[in-house]
């Protein structure tokens, strides 16, 4: 049966499974670095690439690959490369895919390392990006330029929750002869799957939704058979930056339970949302689930929930926002998402704290805005949690 014919639900828990002749239930964990061959004229042809097989686990286990054709699946892509990161997921696309005197458009809203990884370290090796608005396409077009290669987004993003047009952005890319790349780690294939709307390649960081409990790093890239199965693959089986069998099978276990994940954490982050719209201490809610939200109908299109992050503000800036944080007893006050466990964080004065005043205020982070990523405890008592410090406002 021809994994095509699946439901994604099914694609979670099944694709990918390969038995031994055990006949193990579970996926089994190869926890080998090297593989023996049964001749000298075997070994050859494997190293020649003539036939498929292991090799040497820097670039072939049979554990990491279920969870790259797992993911594959999901995604509806031909191919997939784990990495050790999400942010190794991200420098391996741009090293296999990009050269010296290239260029890249982004997206200003994208996770804080991405900045530094794109400003600093591929600077260096002469590639050059341009950061725009997330959601003004108009931007992303003047942006371009002849040696434009690449345009990268994550949508929504962090921790403004805004959302980004992905086929608009697809067409644009297509229109000037580059990629687009999309960072699909707040929604997960569950939610969202960009290739379907245009986009070229999908990373992700399966340290969040995809493990879901806060166990492990890892990340990877999908896309279709040259770009990603042998470009960026070609990458990772040399320079090495390789997801590790045993995360691999975590991360496996992760896309087991995921679709049953995201639908309630994106139903408990919409109760939660709806729930500080209406309170008085909160002067304004970021969640697109909320018919409020700039880019609702565009989220409603492209996203089939809206995910279990959220922000919210209050008056009284860092004073008043840290008494909230402070008076938590449930919450986890750490910058990490997509855990169980429901997360607090004060983007002003960690994630977003290397930025001046002036550019945070041009980002639109305010000292009074705090950032959930809304766990699977009940809303009940997350509300309660946060109640305790806005009582005191
Ligand atoms: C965490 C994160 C990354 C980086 O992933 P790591 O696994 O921490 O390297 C990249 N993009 C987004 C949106 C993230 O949240």
């Amino acid at each position: 049966m021809s994994d095509k014919q699946w439901e994604l639900e099914t694609l979670a828990v099944r694709a990918g499974q390969r038995r031994t002749q055990e006949g193990e239930h579970s996926d089994p964990l190869f926890m080998t670095s090297s593989y023996v061959f049964s001749s000298a004229a075997e070994a050859a042809a494997r190293f020649k690439g003539e036939t498929a097989g292991n090799i040497y686990s820097r670039f072939t286990n049979p554990t990491v690959r279920t969870f790259e054709e797992r993911l594959a699946a999901l995604e509806g892509a031909e191919s997939c490369v784990a990495t050790a990161s999400g942010m190794s997921a991200i420098l391996s696309t741009c090293l296999s895919l990009l050269q010296a005197g290239d260029h890249i458009v982004s997206s200003r809203s994208i996770f804080g390392s991405t900045v530094v990884l794109f400003n600093k370290y591929l600077a260096r090796a002469g590639i050059e990006t341009s950061f725009v608005s997330q959601t003004d396409l108009s931007s992303w077009e003047s942006a371009i330029q002849s040696n434009t290669k690449l345009l990268f987004v994550e949508t929504p993003s962090n921790p403004l929750i805004e959302v980004a047009d992905i086929k608009a952005l697809s067409e644009l890319a297509h229109k000037h002869g580059c990629l687009l790349v999309v960072d699909n780690c707040f929604c997960t294939p569950i939610l969202q799957r960009p290739l379907e709307l245009g986009a070229d390649i999908v990373i992700h960081s399966a340290t969040k939704y995809i493990d879901g409990q806060g166990r492990a790093i890892g990340g990877a890239v999908v896309g279709d058979k040259k770009t990603v199965g042998e470009e960026v693959f070609g990458f990772l089986r040399t320079a090495g930056p390789t997801m590790s069998a045993f995360n691999a099978w975590i991360f496996l276990t992760g896309l087991e339970t995921l679709s049953i994940r995201m639908q309630t954490h994106s139903a408990r982050a919409l109760e939660l949302a709806v729930h500080l719209f209406d309170h008085p201490k909160v002067t304004k809610v970021h969640y697109p689930g909320l018919p409020q939200h700039p880019q609702h109908q565009l989220a409603r299109a492209q996203q089939d929930a809206f995910g279990g992050v959220l922000a919210f503000e209050v008056e009284g800036g860092r004073e008043a926002a840290w008494k909230i944080v402070d008076n938590t007893k449930l919450l986890s006050i750490t910058a990490n998402l997509g855990d169980t466990k429901t997360t607090i964080t004060h983007p002003a004065t960690t994630t977003h704290g290397r930025l001046s005043e002036q550019e945070r205020n041009d980002a639109g982070i305010s000292d009074g805005l705090l950032r959930i990523a809304v766990g699977l405890e009940s809303v009940k008592d997350i509300k309660n949690d946060l109640e305790t410090g806005l009582a005191k406002l």
